[in-house]
């Protein structure tokens, strides 16, 4: 079976948990600041937060941003679910606007219609949440504009998008945004098992993400209301969350981003052999905008919506494991209950009519992509 996408485990990877599994922290000891900086420095972010999951980072994002009862937040209705529940676990709503027919991120310019209404109607964002979707930028420039114009916060979903660029400068800068997020589950571009990590410039966020991720606790004397009552002694100043990421999940992600470059150089060359090897497939095959340099976390094609269904059973029929990315956030049963109505999102469900995710993962062999190329053309072929 070609999964659609798969970690890659080296035998430095191996020997890097295993000296942390010996050594005398498994937890809260030197691996997740080491990982830190590593992952600040490769993305030129002062201040990097790691936690246990893309999810963990994204609720703490949203309480550090002082997301509240009575506020809105905004993201892409084509997203995974955690990109929307943040907001919710804050006691927030959440609306959505919808994706652009190219790039299938979040569009600015539909962005800015909504907002002319929300000024109208009282109702603007505390906080926008664009997604990167496929490891391609939205355009910051644009959502960035209008953040100054109507006074939103913004974090960055960035889960696919570790190892991209935007501008010519790596995504999770923080250079339009407030905070940036990332998610190293298995399936992404680097792994920590499970793990996530904010990026951010301003200390003051960073420091309240990091209490944040360990129940609102500090050692730190100057966080402290007054001194110290001993060397034992700290402090609980908010409620935080017991979030962490252990040691050995951050040895793990510090050995897997000293490949992170060739992670991505390989899934470039990947992306550019379907982009070639299908280019008279009559199929919708990925945009990227100008200043987009994409991480390729996912390779989606757009297939007609009376054969897609046909198109991905044969796929898997031939051990192709094809997948969908995703599911309209609004259309899932819990958003329904909250009111949400899918159809108000017609790009993201035309789009979701026709989303097939083919495989991209680093240790893709150029064989395998002829394979899934040949199965897609022989597919499309058979069901004309
Ligand atoms: C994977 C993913 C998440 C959640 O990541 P976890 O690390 O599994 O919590 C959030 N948003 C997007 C867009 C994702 O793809």
């Amino acid at each position: 079976m070609i999964p659609y996408g798969r970690q890659d485990i080296s035998k430095d990877d191996i020997d890097a948990v295993i000296s942390t599994l010996t050594s005398d922290y498994l937890t809260q000891g030197p691996a997740v600041p080491a990982f830190e900086a590593a992952v600040a420095e490769y993305c030129g972010a002062r201040h990097a937060v790691a936690v246990n999951s893309a999810t963990s980072a994204l609720h703490i994002a949203c309480m550090a941003l002082g997301v509240g009862p009575g506020d809105i937040v905004w993201t892409s209705p084509i997203t995974f679910v955690a990109s929307a529940n943040c907001a919710l676990y804050c006691g927030a709503d959440v609306d959505f606007v919808d994706i652009d027919e190219h790039t299938w991120n979040m569009c600015p310019e539909k962005l800015g219609k909504k907002l002319e209404q929300a000024k109208l109607t009282g109702r603007l964002p505390k906080a926008v949440i664009p997604v990167h979707l496929c490891g391609q930028s939205c355009d910051m420039a644009a959502i960035s504009a209008l953040a100054r114009e109507y006074g939103f916060k913004i974090i960055e979903d960035a889960s696919h998008a570790i190892g991209a660029e935007y501008a010519s400068a790596p995504v999770g800068n923080c250079a339009h945004s407030d905070i940036v997020v990332f998610s190293f589950h298995p399936v992404k571009i680097i792994t920590t098992a499970e793990g996530g990590l904010c990026t951010t410039n301003d200390a003051a966020l960073a420091q309240s993400m990091q209490l944040l991720r360990s129940h609102g606790i500090t050692r730190d004397s100057n966080l402290m209301t007054h001194q110290p009552d001993g060397p034992w002694y700290y402090q609980q100043v908010s409620l935080g969350l017991n979030y962490r990421m252990t040691d050995l999940q951050a040895a793990l992600g510090l050995s897997q981003m000293s490949r992170l470059r060739q992670f991505v150089m390989r899934r470039r060359e990947i992306a550019a052999r379907y982009d070639h090897k299908l280019r008279n497939s009559g199929l919708q095959l990925p945009t990227l905008i100008d200043q987009a340099v994409s991480s390729w976390h996912l390779y989606v094609i757009r297939v007609n919506p009376d054969i897609r269904l046909k198109v991905f059973e044969g796929l898997r029929k031939a051990d192709i494991g094809v997948n969908v990315h995703y599911i309209p956030v609004p259309s899932q049963p819990y958003y329904r209950s909250l009111g949400h109505d899918a159809s108000l999102y017609p790009s993201a469900m035309n789009y979701y009519e026709q989303a097939i995710s083919i495989p991209v993962y680093a240790s893709m062999t150029n064989e395998n992509v002829d394979y899934v190329v040949d199965q897609i053309l022989r597919l499309l072929e058979e069901n004309r």
